[in-house]
C-alpha cells in the first residue's frame, strides 16, 4: 500500500480541460497519485470536499522592487500577498529593482534576495534596454523567463525605453537565443505629445491622462511590435492588452502563423475608465482603464480563449507616491497580485459564465506552457509539482486593507465584494497559508524555462 504525506480528499479539480471530483495524493512535494478515492496511508489527510481546487496561480508579470526599492513592496510581502490569493510562482519584472535586472550581475542579486524571503516559487525577467544588448545572451545562461521592453517610458529613470531600431535589434538577438521578448505596447510619440500639450495647457486631472494614452496609442505600438516579430522571426508576448481593439491586431497576426501571444491583467476585466475617474491614483496604470464597450470587447477575447495569460501586473507603491495634485505625475501601478482568482471569479465566472477551466488555463496552464516551463509546473497531473490553491465558491468576502498581506494595503477592489474565498494554498506538497494565516517559512526556488 502506498504512503502519502498528504492526501486531500473529495475536492473538484479543475484542470486546464475540465472539472472532476478525485483525491489527490501527495508525495514528496509531487502529486503521486489522483483519483476518484485513494486508498493508501498519509500522514495527513485534508477534506477538500465542497472546495475548488485549482492548479497554483502562476503570476507571470509582478513587480516587486527587490533589491532596492524593497520600501515599494519586497519579495516577502509580495510573495506572501500571492499566497494567499492561491499564487504558487511569480515572475518577476526588471525595472524596478535597483539595480534593474538587465545583465548577470543583477539578476544574481535579486536571486539572492528571493532565495531567503519568498515564500513562493519564482522567476525572473530580463530587461531589454538601450545598452543591454551584449548582455542578453549571459541573462538568457542564468534562466531569465524572457525579455521585457518598454516602448514607451517605464517611469523609472534607470530602466530606459527602447526605440524600433533598438528593439529590433534585441529581438534578432533573442530570437537566436530562442527566447521571447514581452513588450510594453504604447507609442511614446502619441503619448508624450499628448502629455506635453495637455501640461502646456494647465491639464492635469484624471481625464487629461486618460485622454493622453488613447486606445490608438496602444494600437500603433502593438502593430510596430508585430510587424518586428514578423521581421526578426522572435517570439513575441503582449503584456498588458487593455482593450478589445489590441486583442483584434494579436489574433490577426496569430492567424499569419506569427509566434505571438498576449496578456492582460484584472484591472483591465474588472475596472474601466470611469473607476480610475471616481478612484483616482489607487486605480492609475498604463495602459490606463478603457470604456466599457472597450472592456466588453475585451471579455469576449478573454472567453473565446484568444488571451493567452492572465497576470495581476502587481506594481505597488508607497502611498506618498499616490498623492500628486498633478494626475501624470502620480505613480502608475495598481496593487492586484492577491486578487486575480477571486477577481477572475468574481467578474468571470460568476458575472459572465466564464468556465472555471478557462481561468485555470488563464492563471496556470497557459503561462507553463507559453513560457516553457518543465512539465511539473502549471498542471493537475501525476507527476507535477503539488502547487495548489484551494478555494470556497460559496463564500464571499469584502476587500478590505486588514485582510490584504503586500506592503501596502491600498486596494482600488477597497469595498468590493468577491466570490471565492482561498481557505489554502500548497507548494509543493507544503501548505504555505491556511485559513488566513502564512503558515510556513520562505521555500520558495528559482524556476527556470527549458527553452531557453
Ligand atoms: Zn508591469
Amino acid at each position: 500500500m502506498k504512503t502519502f504525506d498528504l492526501i486531500l480528499r473529495g475536492g473538484t479539480l479543475v484542470t486546464s480541460e475540465d472539472e472532476q471530483i478525485a483525491d489527490i495524493g501527495i508525495a514528496d512535494g509531487r502529486i503521486a497519485s489522483l483519483d476518484r478515492e485513494i486508498s493508501g496511508n498519509a500522514r495527513q489527510e485534508v477534506s477538500a470536499t465542497g472546495l475548488h481546487i485549482f492548479p497554483g496561480v502562476i503570476d507571470s508579470h509582478v513587480h516587486f522592487n527587490e533589491p532596492g526599492r524593497a520600501d515599494w513592496e519586497g519579495i516577502e510581502t509580495g510573495s506572501r500577498a500571492l499566497a494567499a490569493g492561491g499564487g504558487t510562482l511569480f515572475f518577476d519584472m526588471p525595472l524596478n529593482a535597483h539595480p534593474p535586472t538587465i545583465d548577470a550581475a543583477s539578476f544574481d542579486e535579486k536571486l539572492q534576495a528571493a532565495q531567503s524571503k519568498s515564500l513562493v516559487d519564482f522567476a525572473f525577467w530580463g530587461g531589454l534596454v538601450p545598452d543591454n544588448l551584449d548582455h542578453l545572451e549571459e541573462l538568457g545562461e542564468r534562466g531569465v523567463i524572457g525579455f521585457k521592453a518598454f516602448m514607451a517610458d517605464s517611469g523609472v529613470e534607470d530602466f530606459p525605453r527602447v526605440d524600433d531600431r533598438t528593439l529590433r535589434a534585441g529581438m534578432k538577438r533573442v530570437a537566436k537565443l530562442g527566447g521571447l521578448v514581452a513588450v510594453h505596447a504604447e507609442s511614446q510619440t502619441i503619448t508624450s505629445e499628448l502629455a506635453q500639450q495637455a501640461g502646456a495647457r494647465g491639464q492635469t486631472s484624471v481625464r487629461d491622462y486618460l485622454d493622453s494614452r488613447p486606445i490608438h496609442a496602444e494600437l500603433d505600438a502593438v502593430g510596430r511590435a508585430l510587424e518586428m516579430a514578423a521581421e526578426t522571426g522572435c517570439a513575441l508576448h503582449i503584456v498588458h492588452v487593455s482593450c478589445g481593439a489590441g486583442m483584434a491586431l494579436v489574433a490577426s497576426a496569430q492567424k499569419q502563423g506569427l509566434d505571438v501571444t498576449c496578456e492582460t491583467c484584472p484591472h483591465y476585466l474588472a475596472l474601466t475608465e470611469n473607476d480610475m475617474l471616481q478612484l483616482g491614483a489607487i486605480a492609475k496604470c498604463a495602459p490606463p482603464l478603457r470604456s466599457r464597450p472597450a472592456q466588453d470587447a475585451l471579455w469576449e477575447f478573454v472567453k473565446s480563449g484568444q488571451v493567452t495569460t492572465i497576470g495581476s501586473d502587481h506594481s505597488p507603491s508607497p502611498p506618498e507616491m499616490k498623492t500628486d495634485e498633478n494626475f501624470f505625475k502620480v505613480w502608475g501601478g495598481i496593487s492586484g497580485g492577491q486578487l486575480t482568482l477571486p477577481l477572475l471569479l468574481t467578474e468571470g465566472y460568476v458575472k459572465r459564465r466564464l468556465a472555471l477551466w478557462r481561468i485555470a488555463a488563464l492563471t496556470s496552464f497557459n503561462v507553463a506552457e507559453r513560457f516553457g516551463l518543465p512539465e511539473t509546473k502549471g498542471r493537475i497531473a501525476v507527476g507535477a509539482d503539488a502547487d495548489l490553491g484551494l478555494v470556497d465558491l460559496s463564500q464571499s468576502f469584502v476587500v478590505r486593507a486588514e485582510g490584504l498581506w503586500h506592503r501596502h494595503p491600498h486596494s482600488p477592489y477597497a469595498g468590493r465584494a468577491l466570490t471565492g474565498r482561498v481557505v489554502r494554498t500548497i507548494l509543493r506538497g507544503q501548505t504555505v497559508f491556511h485559513d488566513g494565516k502564512m503558515v510556513s517559512p520562505p521555500l520558495g526556488r528559482l524556476v527556470k524555462p527549458l527553452k531557453l
